[in-house]
């Protein structure tokens, strides 16, 4: 006779485990996570360092409110969070994260050390778990603020492993969400290193006219025309591109809606409704567009991991982008002979 199947609770270790499958996708998911919970815990600068595309060492440092012996050995646990306390607060989130599983999952799937200490304390905290196993909680002098440091991601879960791409492309991921981060924040001063090598090291500045100049340079900046729209329901700043310039990808395309990058096939289409008439088929010059509206006017927890979003007003917000844009452009030529198609 056939055995039956036995019910059982699955440990910790393995639920963890199974989860990191929905929040950990690559190291620049990662990143994302820990970048987060430095802003949420109200760091002013964010050091972020990669090595070999993520896969050896993810590291970020903070100078945020750091966290005592106890709250550190409970921010690894599943479903522990600071951030909302009641069924209620789920409706009314102010911060970027609320779920308290990231680290859980990603110390289920990666060497992780963590080390922090809040102002209030003279001894840091430094601890370390390898694939969710937990190796040790110690002592440790280090500044006031966290370090988070990830080495080997998924290196025990070969399935996982082996989905992540070549090096280079990681790395292109981790550059892009740096880029992202980088514009959403120019108040916090932040860096990456890569492999050993400073790639950007940014000033706090508080303004996008610096932040974009040293992004990309100045003679860059200097070639965007300012974009400032508004209505009864949407806000619109930014700059976008001239007309003759651009890429062949939307690379440097960058959409924020109420203060994070957001993605929306509504968004791209008013972007192409407006360059169209200007721009020859398939480029795609720079934008950097902030939209701000209602939270109500916006779903923005679709997805914990995508970043798309969805409008209330998907046509009115449309032709509002379009106006925008064709505003700022015909300015620069008033004899553009852009057309509203909204
Ligand atoms: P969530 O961000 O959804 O709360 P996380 O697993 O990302 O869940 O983090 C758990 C908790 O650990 C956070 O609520 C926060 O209190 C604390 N924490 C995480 N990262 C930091 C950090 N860089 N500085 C201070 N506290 C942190
Ligand atoms: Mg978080």
């Amino acid at each position: 006779m056939q055995s039956k199947p036995v019910i059982q609770m699955l440990p910790d270790q393995v639920i963890n485990k199974i989860a990191a499958g929905e929040v950990v996708e690559r190291p620049a998911s990662v990143m994302k996570e820990l970048f987060e919970n430095s802003l949420d815990a109200g760091a002013t600068q964010i050091d972020v360092e990669v090595i070999r595309g993520g896969r050896q060492l993810i590291s970020i440092t903070d100078n945020g409110c750091g966290m005592n012996r106890d709250q550190a050995l409970l921010s690894i646990e599943r479903h522990a969070t600071s951030k909302i306390r009641s069924e209620a607060d789920i409706e009314n989130i102010h911060t970027m994260g609320f779920r308290g599983e990231a680290l859980a999952a990603i110390s289920s799937v990666s060497r992780f050390t963590l080390i922090t200490r809040p102002e209030e304390n003279l001894a840091g905290t430094e601890i370390q778990i390898a694939g969710g196993k937990f190796l040790s909680c110690e002592d440790i002098g280090c500044p006031v603020g966290t370090r988070m440091e990830i080495r080997n991601l998924f290196f025990n879960v070969p399935a996982r492993r082996k989905f992540l791409r070549a090096e280079q492309t990681e790395l292109s991921h981790i550059r892009q969400l740096f880029l992202v981060m980088a514009l959403a924040h120019p108040d916090i001063g932040m860096s990456l290193k890569v492999d050993e090598r400073m790639v950007y090291s940014l000033p706090m500045s508080g303004n996008m006219e610096d932040r974009i100049s040293e992004l990309y340079n100045h003679s860059f900046f200097e070639q965007l025309l300012e974009i400032s729209y508004s209505d009864s329901d949407y806000r619109i700043t930014g700059y976008a591109g001239l007309p003759q310039t651009g890429r062949k990808d939307r690379q440097d395309q960058y959409i924020f809606v109420n203060g994070r990058p957001a993605s929306a096939p509504v968004v791209f289409h008013a972007l192409n409704e407006a360059y169209h008439a200007v721009v020859s088929k398939g480029r795609y010059p720079a934008v950097f567009l902030f939209i701000e509206m209602e939270p109500s006017l916006v779903d923005v927890n679709v997805h914990p991991t995508k970043k798309e979003v969805r409008f209330r007003k998907p046509n009115q917000l449309r032709d509002a982008i379009a106006e925008a844009l064709s505003k700022a452009l015909s300015f620069q030529n008033e004899g553009f002979g852009i057309q509203n198609t909204g």
